[in-house]
């Protein structure tokens, strides 16, 4: 069993730990390493050293920082496959889907290459007589990230670049599930030129992010994780003055318009419930087809594509569609979550709870459920399973498919497949989510636009990545200034006279 430690001013660093959480590998449910949970002294000894460290890194011009960006990106790419492996051994994802993980983080260390042309201020050339206006966008100090287990690269990459890039230092307390990405992140990025001590990653469950929300030198705290965390976490930093963007929860919501490509919407229907065993914050967990006709054409379409996913470890190769969920404690709720789905009356058309693979009989592995004639009251419909489980829940007309979906607390993601374009416009412009797929199952968006939900997907202000993350790692500070006619049409030049 491997023990894994922090990585604190340029090293890994063992720490002094009281506390361990387990990490395990989620295919043959062995405990494989022991990650140290760090004490609520040792934060606060880490981040009054990252304080140190971020007065020259702040005050590094903005292009030096964007080259560390540059060589961090090409680190990324050399060391691509290790990555993968890392975040497939201990979350348990496909390898093709990991490399997916660490490829949309890179994106945004591509955008942050860019970083100095979006730290470049405003300026207002004679605001009033003689008088001109300019703001500046100045690094915060040192921030804190705090992200889940579900995207060990690609998350922890959204919070670290941009905070980074901006000229703050940065404490990242990954998910204790899936730690050994993130510490290798941070080798890769003093590789690149990072000084000492920007970036920390400490590792730690409550007790680590407490001691982050409440202390005082933390200007600001980026977390992504479940909703009643967020919201916690975004009242606390709040509470105690901080800057705070919380991301959350989902529940995402496809609507099939009878006149969509119903081969296309079970396909995508397919990948975006099913792909990373349904935990992804943007799979699509609620199939919303419109019309008995529509409902019935895609039930046909898609019981034969479930049946045929092939569920299985990482290590099985290139055909394997999804690998085991979490955690044993996961696989347990997500189980009972299906018999709540049948207890209460919904159609169970496809069962995966049987599902049992040879060699692997301990490992955290459900096969693939579906649900027909879910309804908004059940549990399996209010809860966000997190587990290979697709609903389907069937609406009259367009108009109660996207009531269903504007009803619904969560709005992270959502998605329209048609053929009409009007419909897909009137779906965009009214849904109250903040991302919208249209004909397209999973639009997170691109790393120069940026990610973010709404309702309960999302506590706090802007977006993650893209031109939001620069506003949100950085305080603009406002300058008006006059100079007094002088020189120029009342100065004196020549030697004066005694009178
Ligand atoms: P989680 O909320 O359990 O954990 C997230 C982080 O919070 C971890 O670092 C964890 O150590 C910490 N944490 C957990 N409990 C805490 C507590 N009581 N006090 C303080 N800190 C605590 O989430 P998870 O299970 O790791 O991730 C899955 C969840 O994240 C899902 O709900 C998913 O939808 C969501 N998610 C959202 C997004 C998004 O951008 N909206 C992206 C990915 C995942």
């Amino acid at each position: 069993m491997q023990d894994l430690t922090h990585f604190i001013d340029g090293a890994r660093d063992a720490g002094s730990p009281e506390r361990y959480a387990e990490v395990f590998n989620p295919a043959t449910g062995e405990v494989q390493a022991r990650v140290p949970l760090a004490s609520k002294a040792e934060i606060d000894a880490v981040i009054a050293r990252a304080a140190e460290a971020q007065v020259g890194w702040g005050a590094t011009n903005p292009q030096r920082r964007a080259r560390v960006m540059m060589k961090f990106g090409a680190l990324i790419n050399e060391h691509m496959d290790e990555l993968a492996e890392l975040v497939s051994r201990e979350h348990g994802k496909t390898l093709p889907d990991a490399r997916g993980d660490v490829q949309r983080g890179l994106e945004v260390v591509e955008v942050c290459m860019g970083a100095p042309s979006q730290l470049k201020g405003e300026y207002m050339n004679g605001g009033g007589p003689g008088i001109d206006l300019y703001s500046m966008r100045q690094p915060l100090g040192v921030v804190a990230g705090i992200t889940p287990f579900n995207f060990p690269a690609m998350i922890p990459l959204w919070k670290m670049a941009p905070a980074l890039a901006c000229g703050n230092a940065m404490i990242l307390k990954p998910s204790e599930r899936c730690p050994s990405t993130a510490l290798r992140l941070a080798e890769l990025l003093q590789e690149a030129g990072l000084p000492d001590g920007v970036l920390q990653v400490v590792n730690g469950d409550k007790e680590a992010v407490d001691a982050l929300l409440d202390n005082e030198t933390i200007q600001a705290v980026g977390f992504v994780g479940s909703t009643p965390i967020a919201q916690y976490i975004y009242g606390r930093a709040a509470a105690n003055g901080k800057r705070a963007q919380c991301f959350g929860g989902a529940k995402n919501h496809m609507i099939i318009m009878p006149d969509a490509d119903l081969d296309k919407a079970a396909d995508a229907l397919v990948g975006a419930g099913f792909g990373a065993a349904g935990e992804r914050c943007m799979a699509i967990s609620v199939a919303v087809p419109v019309g008995e006709k529509t409902a019935d054409a895609l039930i046909e379409r898609l019981v034969p594509r479930i049946e045929k996913l092939k569920v299985g470890p990482y290590t099985a190769g290139a055909d394997v569609d999804y690998g085991p969920v979490i955690t044993k404690a996961a696989e347990t709720r997500i189980r009972g979550l299906i018999d709540s789905g049948v207890s209460e009356g919904a159609d169970l058309v496809v069962d995966g709870r049987d599902f049992s693979l040879q060699g692997y009989e301990k490992g955290f592995f459900i096969g693939p459920s579906m649900f027909d004639r879910v309804t908004p009251d059940m549990e399996i419909y209010r809860e966000e399973i997190f587990g290979p489980v697709l609903t389907q829940v069937r609406a009259a007309s367009y108009e109660d498919a996207l009531k269903l979906t504007m009803d619904n607390p969560y709005g992270n993601g959502t998605a329209i497949y048609t053929a009409d374009g009007d419909t897909a416009r009137d779906f965009a412009s009214r849904v109250n989510v903040g991302m919208v797929g249209i004909n397209f199952p999973i639009p997170v968006p691109l790393s120069y636009f940026s990610f973010g939900g709404w309702k309960k997907s999302a506590f706090g202000d802007l977006n993650q990545y893209g031109p939001d993350a620069f506003r949100f790692y950085t305080r603009t500070k406002t300058v008006t200034e006059r100079w007094f006619s002088g020189i120029k049409d009342g100065g004196e030049f020549h030697f004066k006279q005694m009178d």
